[in-house]
């Protein structure tokens, strides 16, 4: 008897190691093509709105690793700032990341950023094209590390999602 997928429940799943830990899940043939070549995006992982909230941390992993993966869907990104993972957890999830870039994110005193950390910013920034001007102090919650530039994070101020220079911010 087969065990339906951990991610969108479908049958015919089998058995994955969410490394680097040992912790096993199902995955369908569809979802685990997506965990190794990298999903596309696809009305399929909308299972992912569920599967982020599962209370299974290997499954909450996955969803996460496969929410980065998805960085030019809109509906990914929203699911990522709002999804809530134990710091043990997220730490387990950024370890599988796929990282071919070598590109390390560093706020103003050389501390290494990661995807979801909180940042202050340590000086005004006049937000070009949005009118207003992110003030020095502003705790940005949630940051996304820009994959091609060392200097560049995106985070949500003021509810409009804009890039920051990382020489601007201090980890917090
Ligand atoms: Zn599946």
């Amino acid at each position: 008897m087969s065990q339906p997928c951990s991610l969108c429940q479908a049958d015919a799943a089998s058995d994955y190691t969410v490394a680097p830990r040992a912790d096993e899940i199902a995955l369908c043939p569809a979802c685990l093509e997506g965990v190794e070549v990298g999903p596309s995006d696809d009305p399929h992982w909308h299972c992912l709105h569920d599967a982020i909230w599962s209370t299974t941390p290997a499954v909450q992993v996955v969803a996460w690793r496969l929410l980065h993966q998805l960085p030019a869907a809109p509906w990914a990104r929203d699911l990522l700032d709002i999804a809530y993972l134990e710091d043990d957890v997220r730490g387990w999830a950024e370890a599988g990341l796929p990282d071919d870039s070598g590109i390390e994110h560093r706020d103003s005193n050389g501390s290494l950023l990661a995807q979801g950390d909180t940042v202050v910013l340590i000086k005004d920034l006049p937000v070009k094209g949005a009118g207003f001007t992110a003030k020095r102090g502003t705790s940005v919650r949630g940051i996304s590390l820009v994959a091609d530039n060392a200097e560049h994070i995106e985070g949500r101020v003021e509810g409009q999602r804009i890039v920051i220079l990382t020489k601007f911010v201090k980890k917090s």
